[in-house]
């Protein structure tokens, strides 16, 4: 199965399983006191054995691009990512953390144009602007350039690191997905790689804003991370997933807010949800796109849709930017 500007590239493997490989010929001479093999073979063995990790890698990573490719909302990203020409590279994630994770290469052509991207998570917001903008508040004592970049809006190359089970190599490499995994929300191995596509998306069509969030919507930690648990929901309710995400941790989401028009509803969690979808400026194209995904039982975009409740979800969310530096410097 091949997306055209998708590669995957299980080359880090190589040497990394080489020489475990080696190491358990180490091991078994010296500890286990076993017949010696000659080197040559050795590097033989081991020299194979790598090899047959990165193509394993490649055929993994590939039926799970396939599963995601079978949905309707994943081929609505896969397709967007497709069309915005931008190149992504998935390879292996070989820290021991065992995590995922999305990047865009040119940060500033990640963002949406005219926008500020902060990279740094050390100042936290109180309020639905991005207080790190305002001078006398938050930004205060902080020099003068908070934003890391400037978006230009153009798209980004990006690199996906993300390491699925693999036969044969069993838990000597770090795997994006644990034993356990399967029990909390959003961590089956296709949830994963699905969730930082996502993030792909928004860099490789130059969408990012990462804006930090607050009130019930502080859980989600910032805007690109808010997009990319509320579409994986989607993806997992199309998929038969009830388990949904609440967070940016392992949170599930309460039962009542999974209930058709909840999610953006008029509790205070739900406008709090809708100013977080305002300061995220979903590209209008994707949204009905999304929107129109009927075999997910949750799909509160769908239900903004049905109930026209785009416009009140962006003047509520103007409602807490109005007079801000934000609004009169971005226009967000
Ligand atoms: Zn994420």
């Amino acid at each position: 199965m091949a997306i055209p500007n998708i590669t995957i590239d299980g080359s880090d493997l190589i040497s990394m399983v080489a020489l475990q490989t080696k190491l358990r010929y180490w091991v078994l001479e010296k500890v286990m006191k076993e017949k010696k093999v000659s080197l040559t073979k050795q590097g033989k063995a081991a020299a194979k054995a790598g090899a047959d990790a990165a193509k394993a890698y490649v055929l993994e990573v590939s039926k799970i691009l396939g599963t995601i490719l079978g949905t309707e909302t994943g081929a609505i990203i896969l397709s967007a990512i497709s069309a915005s020409g931008k190149k992504l590279v998935i390879r292996p994630y070989l820290e021991l953390d065992a995590n995922a994770w999305a990047w865009a290469e040119d940060f500033e052509f990640a963002v949406q144009k005219g926008h500020p991207l902060f990279i740094r998570d050390d100042i936290k917001a109180t309020t639905f602007i991005d207080e790190r903008l305002i001078p006398g508040t938050l930004a205060d004592g902080w020099g003068a350039s908070l934003a890391d970049y400037v978006g230009t809006g153009e798209g980004s190359d990006s690199v996906l690191e993300f390491t699925p089970p693999i036969p044969g190599l069993g838990s000597s490499i770090p795997q994006s997905v644990s034993a356990k995994s399967s029990s909390l929300p959003g961590q089956m191995v296709d949830q994963i790689l699905f969730h930082e596509l996502t993030h792909v998306y928004r860099q490789t069509t130059g969408q990012q804003t990462r804006v930090p969030l607050v009130g019930y919507a502080q859980k989600y930690e910032n805007t690109e991370e808010f997009f990319s648990i509320l579409v994986s929901n989607i993806y997992i309710s199309e998929t038969g997933g009830t388990l949904l995400r609440a967070d940016h941790g392992t949170g599930v989401l309460r039962p009542e807010l999974t209930k058709p028009g909840a999610f953006f509803g008029d509790s205070p969690e739900g406008r709090s949800n809708r100013a977080a979808l305002a300061l995220t400026r979903i590209e209008p194209g994707i949204f009905r796109k999304l929107a129109r995904v009927r075999s997910a039982p949750f799909n509160p975009l769908r239900d903004l849709m049905i109930e026209s409740k785009i416009k009140d979800a962006m003047k509520t969310a103007k409602s807490f930017l109005v007079g801000s530096t934000y609004v009169r410097t971005y226009r967000p």
